[in-house]
Parts: C-alpha cells; sequence; structure tokens
C-alpha cells in the first residue's frame, strides 16, 4: 500500500548528545568534513544508505545506539569539541567585522534574494547554476561575516530527478519533500511562538499564505517561504510546488510570492530576531524584482512619500544582477497578466496587492519595446541602482543587449558592471585538497577559503598521487552509478558484469556535465563519431568520457539531445569509456569535480553568461578545454587549460559547429593527450602536473566565492548602503531632494541644447599629444549649471561620421552671455589619425550613481 502522506520524526537525543541536534540542522556540516565524520561513526553503514544527510540518519539510528554513544566518552569529546567549534565560527569576528573595527564602512544588513539555493543536496532547492551559485554565495558571506539573510522558496518537489528509459529518453520524476525531514525550523512570532504566516492578495478577494522556513546556512539564515498549508485552498497551495515548473500564471504568482512575500518574511524574521531591517536588497536576477514594489509600498503608506520619492530611496539601496545573455533567456509576462495580479479593485488604480501604489507605475517599471509584455530585467534595472554582469564578457554583453534603456549612450558608458561568479572551495574541492591546503597555509586561511595559491608549492609526487586517487574515487562511482541506472533501465543482474568494468582508473578522463539548453551544445562532441570513437578507443592513449545533465522537462529537443548521447554510450564497442549518468546534482557533480582530468565546455559564444563548473574542477587540478566564454575568456591565460578556437564570425550554425567540433579533436588528439600520457622514468607526466600545478595557482585565487563576495561587498554592497543611508537620513530628505531633481531634469530636458561649439590652437598637421582648447555654448531650459555636467568628447571618426576610442573631458562653466551658457577646456588630442570631437551635456547629481544614471543626453543638433 503506498502512504497517503509522509512525515518525518525527529529523533529524541540523550541529553549528553543534543548537541547533534545543532550540528545536523546548520548546513555548516556540509562543508565541514569533521562534522561528517562525526555523523558517520553514528552508523557508518546508515550513514551510507541516507546518503550522507544527517536529519534523516539521526530520525532513523537506533534508540539504542544513541545511549550507546551517550556513554562513549571518546565520541562524547569528539562531539563537545566539534559543538565548541561550531559555536567559534558563528561567534568569532570575521574578514567583514575585521574591516569593519578598522573603520572602513560597509552594509550592516544584505538581503538576497534568489529563485532556487543550492546548499546541498539534502535540501534540493535548484535545477543548476543559478542555485548553486546562490547557495555559493551565501556559504562564503557566512565564511567571511559578510550580514546576510537569503530570501527564496521552499519547492515540495524541488526540481526534478532524472532517469532514463530503456530507450535512452529522459524521465521526470517528482519525489515529495517533508519540510519536517529537512534540516528546517520554522519562523515564529516572539511573543506567541506561532508560526508566522505571511499574507499576500490575490485576486478576486483571494488571499495567499505563506509560512517561512529557516534553513541554518553557517552564520546565514535562509529563508523560504512555503504555500503548502491547510490555509490555502488546493490551487494556492500548489504556488510552491515545484522549480520552474507549470505555465506563466504559475510563474508569476511564484514570483509575486517570492518578492512581495520575501520582504515581508524579512521584516517578519528581523522582528522576530531583534535585528535591524538589511539596508541592502540584492536581486540575483530579475525573477524576486517585485520585492522593489513592495517596499515602495511600504515607504508610501509607512512613511507618506509618493511613489517617486520612495522609488528613489528604494533605488539607492537596491543592487541588480543579470544572469543571462540572451534576450530569450530574460523573464518576461504578458502585461495583462501582470495587471491582473497587481489590479486595483472594481479596476482602479490603486493596486489591491499594494495599497497605496498605483498599478500604471507598477507597469510600467517593466516596460520594454514590445508594449504588451512586462520585462523583470528592465523593472530590475528600473529598480536597481547598482547592476552588474557576472563575467567580463558578460558585462560587455549586457551593456549591450540593455543599451536600449540608455539611449544617446554607447554601449560601454551603460551603467552594468560585472563581478566574475566564483565557486566555495570548501564545499567543491576534494578534502584532499583542502587537508594539503590546511597544511601549506593553516586551518584560518583555508576556512575563508584564501591562500589556495599555496597549493603551488606541494611536490609533483603528490600533486600526481592526488589526481590518480580522486580519478580512482571517480570510477568506482561511475560504475555503481551506470549499474544503478541499468538496473533502472530495466536490466536484470545478470546482465550487468560488464559494469564492473566500466571505465579505468588510469585512463584520461573528460567530464561535461551542464543543464541542456540548446547553447550549451551537448552533443558537439559526437559531431564525428567515428573520431570520437577513435579517441575513446585508442590502444596506447585513450579517452574515457563521462556526461551528466538534466534537460528543462518541456525541451523536446534537450531531452532528443540527450537520447543521442545516451544511444552513443549504449554501443558495445564503446561502453566502457563513454558513459551518460542519469540525474546530475551537487552529490554527483562532487565526483565529477574532483575525479575528472579535463572538463569540457562547447557553449555557443558568448551566450553562456559565466559558468562555474570549470572553476570547480579547476580548484580540483581539472585541466579546462573550453570555448573562451564566460569566466574562460578572462582567466584562460594559455597555461592553465586549453581554449577551443571560436568561428565566432560564422553564420552558417552548422559549419560553425564543425569547424568548433574539429578544433576540439585537433587540441585533443595533438595537445591534451600527448601531456597526459608523456611520462617520465618515474610515471608521472611533468608537463601535465606543471599544467594542474599552474592552474591551482592562477585559478585557485581567482575563482573563488570568497573573492566574489568581497567583489559585491566592496563594489557593490558598501556603496549601495551609503547611498541609501544618505537618501533616507533627515526623513528621507535625500529621497525626496533626488525625486524633485528627477522630475524637473524629465520636464525640462527637452529645452537643453548645445548651441555652439568652438575649438583653437589646432595646428595644422595635428599630432597626438597637441594641445587644443574647445569652447560651447550651451541653454539649459532653465536648469541651474550645478544641475549638469558639460563634456569634451574626443575621439577616432568611423566611417559613419560616429565617434569611437572615445576620451571625455569635464568642461568647466565660465560664464554665460547672450548665446547661454559658456564651458571651456584646454585638454590634448588623445588619438592620431582622422579625430573628432563634440560636446554634450548630461544630468549631474550627487545622489546619482553616475551621470549616465538617468539615460539623458543632450548633443548639437544635425
Ligand atoms: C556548478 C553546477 C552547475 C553549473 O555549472 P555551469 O558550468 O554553470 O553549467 C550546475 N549543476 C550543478 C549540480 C553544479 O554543481
Amino acid at each position: 500500500m503506498k502512504a497517503l502522506r509522509r512525515f518525518t520524526v525527529r529523533a529524541h537525543l540523550p541529553a549528553r548528545l543534543s548537541a547533534l541536534g545543532q550540528l545536523s540542522t546548520n548546513l555548516r556540516w556540509s562543508w565541514h568534513p569533521p562534522t561528517q565524520d562525526l555523523f558517520a561513526r553514528i552508523d557508518p553503514e546508515l550513514w551510507s544508505l541516507v546518503r550522507h544527510d544527517p536529519v534523516r540518519m539521526l530520525g532513523e539510528v537506533a534508540p539504542g545506539r544513541l545511549d550507546e554513544l551517550a556513554g562513549d566518552e571518546d565520541f562524547v569529546a569528539e562531539l563537545d569539541r566539534l559543538e565548541a567549534d561550531l559555536g567559534d565560527y558563528l561567534d568569532r569576528p570575521r574578514w567583514y567585522q575585521n574591516q569593519q573595527a578598522k573603520g572602513v564602512d560597509l552594509a550592516s544588513g544584505i538581503a538576497y534574494f534568489s529563485m532556487e539555493f543550492g546548499v546541498t543536496e539534502v535540501l534540493p532547492n535548484y535545477s543548476g547554476g543559478l542555485g548553486i551559485l546562490a547557495g555559493d554565495h551565501l556559504k562564503a558571506a557566512s565564511d567571511l561575516g559578510v550580514p546576510l539573510i537569503g530570501v527564496g522558496l521552499l519547492y515540495r518537489s524541488g526540481y526534478f530527478r532524472q532517469s532514463l528509459t530503456a530507450d535512452g529518453w529522459q524521465a521526470e520524476h517528482y519525489p515529495s519533500l517533508d519540510p519536517q525531514g529537512l534540516p528546517l525550523r520554522l519562523l515564529t512570532e516572539p511573543e506567541s511562538g506561532a508560526a508566522v504566516l505571511l499574507h499576500v492578495a490575490m485576486p478576486g478577494d483571494r488571499v495567499l499564505r505563506a509560512r517561512v522556513w529557516i534553513a541554518q546556512v553557517g552564520r546565514v539564515p535562509l529563508l523560504l517561504l512555503d504555500s503548502d498549508i491547510a490555509e490555502n485552498d488546493a490551487e494556492l497551495r500548489g504556488v510552491t510546488d515545484r522549480l520552474y515548473g507549470g505555465d506563466q500564471d504559475h510563474r508569476i504568482k511564484q514570483e509575486i510570492l517570492a518578492g512581495i512575500g520575501g520582504v515581508r518574511a524579512v521584516r517578519a524574521y528581523t522582528r522576530s530576531m531583534g535585528l535591524a531591517d538589511p539596508e541592502v536588497f540584492h536581486m540575483n536576477e530579475g525573477h524576486a524584482g517585485f520585492l522593489g514594489a513592495e517596499r515602495i509600498r511600504e515607504l508610501v503608506t509607512g512613511t507618506g512619500l509618493d511613489f517617486d520619492e520612495a522609488l528613489a530611496a528604494v533605488r539607492a539601496a537596491t543592487v541588480f544582477t543579470t544572469h543571462t545573455p540572451v534576450p530569450a533567456g530574460i523573464d518576461r509576462f504578458p502585461l495583462d497578466l501582470v495587471r491582473h495580479y497587481f489590479a486595483g479593485r472594481d479596476g482602479g488604480n490603486d493596486s489591491a496587492l499594494l495599497p497605496g501604489v498605483g498599478v500604471d507605475r507598477i507597469l510600467a517599471l517593466g516596460g520594454e519595446a514590445d508594449p504588451s509584455v512586462f520585462n523583470m530585467a528592465h523593472m530590475g534595472l528600473r529598480l536597481g541602482q547598482r547592476a552588474n554582469g557576472v563575467s567580463r564578457l558578460h558585462g560587455i554583453v549586457s551593456r549591450d543587449m540593455f543599451n536600449g534603456l540608455w539611449p544617446g549612450f554607447d554601449a560601454d558608458e551603460v551603467p552594468i558592471g560585472s563581478v566574475t561568479n566564483g565557486v566555495h572551495a570548501p564545499t567543491w574541492a576534494a578534502r584532499e585538497w583542502m587537508d594539503l591546503a590546511r597544511r601549506a597555509v593553516g586551518p584560518e586561511l583555508v576556512e575563508e577559503a584564501r591562500g589556495w595559491e599555496q597549493l603551488q608549492d606541494i611536490g609533483a609526487d603528490e600533486l600526481w598521487a592526488t589526481r590518480n586517487a580522486l580519478r580512482a574515487q571517480l570510477v568506482d562511482e561511475v560504475r555503481r552509478r551506470v549499474r544503478a541506472s541499468w538496473v533502472e533501465r530495466g536490466a536484470t543482474e545478470a546482465e550487468l558484469g560488464w559494469t564492473a568494468e566500466v571505465f579505468d582508473p588510469n585512463v584520461l578522463t573528460v567530464g561535461f556535465a551542464r543543464r541542456v539548453p540548446t547553447y550549451k551544445r551537448l552533443t558537439l562532441m559526437l559531431r564525428d563519431p567515428q573520431r570520437l570513437r577513435a579517441l575513446l578507443l585508442d590502444e596506447e592513449r585513450p579517452v574515457q568520457l563521462v556526461v551528466a545533465g538534466k534537460s528543462h522537462p518541456a525541451d523536446e529537443g534537450g531531452k532528443a539531445l540527450i537520447q543521442q548521447v545516451v544511444r552513443f554510450a549504449d554501443e558495445y564497442d564503446v561502453r566502457h569509456r563513454i558513459v551518460f549518468l542519469p540525474d546530475y546534482d551537487m552529490s554527483m557533480a562532487r565526483y565529477l569535480y574532483w575525479g575528472c582530468d579535463v572538463w569540457l565546455n562547447n557553449p555557443l559564444r558568448p551566450l553562456e553568461a559565466c559558468g562555474t563548473s570549470g572553476m570547480k574542477s579547476a580548484l580540483n587540478g581539472g585541466l579546462n578545454l573550453s570555448i573562451r566564454d564566460g569566466w574562460w575568456d578572462e582567466m584562460f591565460d594559455g597555461e592553465n587549460g586549453w581554449a577551443i578556437p571560436t568561428a565566432d564570425g560564422v553564420q552558417d550554425e552548422t559549419r560553425r559547429d564543425d569547424l568548433e567540433a574539429n578544433a576540439m579533436y585537433d587540441l585533443l588528439e595533438q595537445s591534451v593527450l600527448p601531456k597526459f600520457y608523456g611520462r617520465g622514468a618515474d610515471g608521472v607526466p611533468v608537463r601535465w602536473v606543471e599544467m594542474v600545478r599552474h592552474t591551482l595557482q592562477t585559478l585557485g585565487p581567482k575563482v573563488l566565492a570568497s573573492r566574489m563576495v568581497r567583489d559585491y561587498v566592496v563594489e557593490l554592497y558598501a556603496p549601495a548602503a551609503a547611498a541609501a543611508r544618505t537618501v533616507v537620513a533627515d526623513g528621507y530628505a535625500g529621497a525626496k531632494r533626488l525625486a524633485l531633481y528627477r522630475a524637473q531634469v524629465a520636464a525640462k530636458w527637452p529645452g537643453v541644447q548645445v548651441v555652439q561649439v568652438d575649438s583653437s590652437g589646432l595646428p595644422d598637421t595635428p599630432v597626438i599629444g597637441a594641445e587644443l582648447t574647445l569652447r560651447t555654448y550651451v541653454r539649459l531650459g532653465g536648469l541651474d549649471a550645478s544641475e549638469v555636467t558639460v563634456q569634451a568628447v574626443l575621439g577616432r571618426v568611423g566611417p559613419e561620421e560616429d565617434l569611437t576610442d572615445v576620451v571625455t573631458v569635464p568642461m568647466t562653466h565660465v560664464g554665460s552671455d547672450e548665446l547661454g551658457e559658456e564651458y571651456v577646456v584646454d585638454t590634448v588630442l588623445p588619438l592620431s589619425g582622422a579625430v573628432g570631437y563634440t560636446v554634450r551635456v548630461l544630468p549631474h547629481h550627487e545622489l546619482l550613481a553616475g551621470d549616465a544614471e538617468l539615460g539623458l543626453v543632450a548633443t548639437p543638433a544635425g
């Protein structure tokens, strides 16, 4: 009989072992091997049976065993030591507190919103890179002591579990999770102790209610909203059923809950903990963008600001991170759907969901070229005074992609910066590497994930031995998973003897694992099946290839790609050298990053915003073989791996795939294999080990999530907090001033004109460095000279009279006459060749993050 509903009974711990409660629910155990060892000691067999899940472990262990351990002095001493260690980790001042002690002005708190969080496989609340990144962000913030609160949804069935049918088609399963059996606690009211119940208004006078679970990620709380409660009707209970499942209507409900409910959850949490409200709100992608609308509502109803004043205050405190380089990847809703959810009662303009806020203003936040569409990324950019992409290349692509929101500016002036993603070393580096690093650097640096570069000092023998050990572990894991997959596909045990011989611990191992959208080109490796076969089956220098990845359930094309790989891997002659492992998730990924010698990535450039799997491989001494896209474009240095040449300009996609696949095979044959199999007398591949060493040394420090989080803290959170304090001070005086300024600039800008531009001092044959004086007269349309900035712009004249390689120089206001306000600058020619110049006027205000922010510019007419 099938169980109607699953529930989990939590163990009653003997008093002497009560610390196991905190050690099992604070997810710091997931990146702290000594704590994992302690759980393993309770019952090694059960530990492996529950797949290293401490909460399940404590729920299933025999009570007699716990009583026994309570009397085991050795165990209790280790438990006490680990409890003290966790206490120290949670309380001791860390990097952030040390910065503050030095007088560095940092944000007092940050709320970080994301639709998915991949912290550990026991909390499967993620689908792929975005979620893992968010998880790593929380962990690194915890290690650094950053006062961050994570906010998202708790999905009853997470994403999906993948298996294969007999003919290699992806099958999806949605096992339902019981929050009671997860490392979560309920957020409760401080006075009554009752569970906090959030309310979010839905059309037709309905109310969506949600409770809030807290996952403790080291020092960082992660608030997860859950609508699956008896107080909701069946339809609303299902709002948090699955990640990225359902239609647009389902999705907007999720995003409304995450954004609007999320802010309410933060307020309930800080109230319950007696904490100050966060100064900064970070949108990790546009999905939770409605959080800005809710904060506007709070200010409008709570402090009596008008919409524009509230917007100015919200913008100052908001950071928006975009993650997609393709317009098709942006979250967009039919405008009418957004209107439906935000509309006023009886069709009035006062939103029923956000009373006090006009629906027209909310809809305008997501406006884009197509008037019938609401664009979540545009809303993010309009609500965040600071915005960034996730690698240098992605910054460039994003400035170009969103240039339309800053018309009149060149793409490189669009105020979107970049912070390159990173990965959490204690989560992703094998224990072997962490132990070596700890030996070389000491425990403290490892905890903050610094000092990775010290691994360069380790001897070639030890480096190579570590690589071999990790590859061997992967081979065991591959065999186990191949066998399990074939059992699921209907094979009998008797047919599966061969799976014990799949893969060889001494063969060069290439990994390819990621989600399966088209641009990632899962099947590029199969472009020339004969050539791949020859590589796999070479007698002297073979390759073995492990492939994994999930396709979105609605993406039949992606599933067909998976099937293509599976069918190839099923073939009798190659099945010992190429495998497709179903159900790519954190627990599998770990083995792949540890064990693969080469990490293959062949996206269609520049569609990979950053990519992080190659970083995790690099932390383990894996060498990247990748298209120069995302992070690899900025971090490849010629010796830390290989760049597959891209056929960027080639329009014909088939031809482009052929060219790039051939380049990949060539690299494998001509460079990768000779290095790996070129052994010295002692069996060590000297040139390979040197590349591994160089990878650890050069990439180690750059790919860390701690580097990424420090960048966010310094470049985005601290300036946002400072801006937020300025606009809030004196009863929101700054917000009011800024809103008034924006309104006036908008009204008066049509009257701003560049009337005349003159130059003098230019010699007949100008040379670089020649001095010249530029003078201009501008009309300011009623604005004050202090409210604008006037710039000379010099650059190379392109074929269409446009300027490139421009240099801008501020001009000085020297007076006014009947022509207008007069500005002058003495400058030098920055370039040789065909040089041109012009003048432009921009709005300028101390509370703007930059002069391009408002997207307004005036240049000479004609
Ligand atoms: C790191 C990771 C990803 C993201 O990898 P990309 O290189 O960004 O595609 C996806 N899934 C899992 C399980 C990961 O660990």
